[in-house]
């Protein structure tokens, strides 16, 4: 079998990730420093504990497996901590994800498939992002990803490293067997945070903003099922299996949800009252981010079947009601 280092294999993306490399036929090995991952996750391969920065621990786990590909999840992404902690997101995800590029190169592993994000065009009203779309990063974690793009240009051209970068949009939803699913302590994300009180874990979902320029007042997102998304991360390897040219994909719907129409949709789905309140912007935050592209159905064969609202909330649903991780 194939093993695919997958860095952030314990988290919620990666996790659904080495479930699918699984189903797949590969094997997919973790690496992870379980700072914001769950040993619980890592079920579909081995998994190796250690940082991104640890260049000594990298030679070894390459060496120790061989794998034929890098999927490299583990980042810190979250907004509101990017605008406090910048100097945490720079060392973090570009100096660690510098130091995995060079241990790929030095072990003749040379087909990486990346997670950026929609963060990296920041915020371009009325514009549709496609991949061509100029990045103006609005956040130090935008700004990480969109740096670490660069990187991967750079070291095509210098060492062969070939690229498969994705720039998701907004991941929601979970593991439809409930394996795996979606849990963050603490929690910063808006569908679990509305499922916590819709079952009073948490006396109130915070909509943050209710004055942008958008109909309703609120910001709006492209919401993309986890297990779509994994998908495509799956036909990406396979893209550079087949020595395909570097590329880049916008992994999103189309669709703009703004947080009161996804409040609407768990109310419905859930057939519960959502408490809410309106509290101030959240810093960093753009008022839209909505893919413009169908690169990744036109070139990469991609077809998003699960990524409905009513779809990416029953399942987070679910699993907010039997899954969970402990350390
Ligand atoms: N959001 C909110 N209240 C929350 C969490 C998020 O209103 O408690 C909003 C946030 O401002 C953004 C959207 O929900 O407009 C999605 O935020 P999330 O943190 O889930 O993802 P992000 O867009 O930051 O990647």
């Amino acid at each position: 079998m194939t093993n695919i280092l997958v860095t952030g294999g314990a988290g919620y993306i990666g996790s659904h990730a080495c479930k699918a490399l699984k189903a797949a036929g590969y094997t997919p090995v973790t690496y992870d420093n379980l700072i914001t991952g769950w040993a619980d996750a890592v079920k579909f391969g081995p998994f190796e504990q250690g940082e991104l920065t640890d260049r000594a621990r990298l030679d070894q786990v390459f060496a120790a497996y061989n794998p034929a590909a890098v999927m490299h999840f583990a980042a810190l992404s979250q907004v509101g901590d990017a605008m406090r902690l910048p100097e945490v997101y720079w060392h973090n995800n570009v100096a660690g994800s510098l130091t995995l590029m060079e241990a790929a190169v030095h072990a003749g592993c040379l087909d990486f498939v990346f997670s950026s994000t929609c963060a990296t065009y920041g915020d371009q009203d009325n514009v549709v992002l496609d991949e061509d779309s100029a990045q103006y990063p609005v956040n130090a974690y935008g700004k990480s990803k969109r740096t670490i793009e660069d990187m991967l240009a750079d070291f095509e051209f210098a060492h062969n490293l070939r690229h498969v970068i994705f720039r998701y949009f907004n991941v929601a939803g979970a593991d439809p067997d409930g394996d795996v699913g979606e849990f963050h302590q603490p929690e910063t994300h808006l569908v679990p945070l509305l499922l916590d009180a819709i079952d009073g874990k948490r006396a109130a979902l915070t909509i943050f903003g209710s004055d942008y320029d958008t109909p309703d007042g609120t910001c709006i997102r492209d919401y993309v099922h986890v297990c779509d998304l994994v998908d495509a991360h799956v036909l990406g390897l396979k893209w550079l299996e087949r020595g395909e040219d570097s590329r880049v994909f916008n992994l999103g719907t189309g669709a703009g949800f703004s947080v009161r129409e996804v409040i609407g949709h768990a109310g419905a789905v859930t057939n519960r009252d959502v408490p809410v309140i309106e509290g101030p912007r959240r810093p960093g935050d753009c008022t839209k981010l909505v893919s413009g592209s169908s690169r990744a159905e036109a070139e990469l064969g991609w077809t998003p079947t699960r990524s409905t609202m009513d779809r990416m909330i029953e399942d987070a649903w679910r699993w907010h009601r039997t899954g969970h991780y402990e350390k």
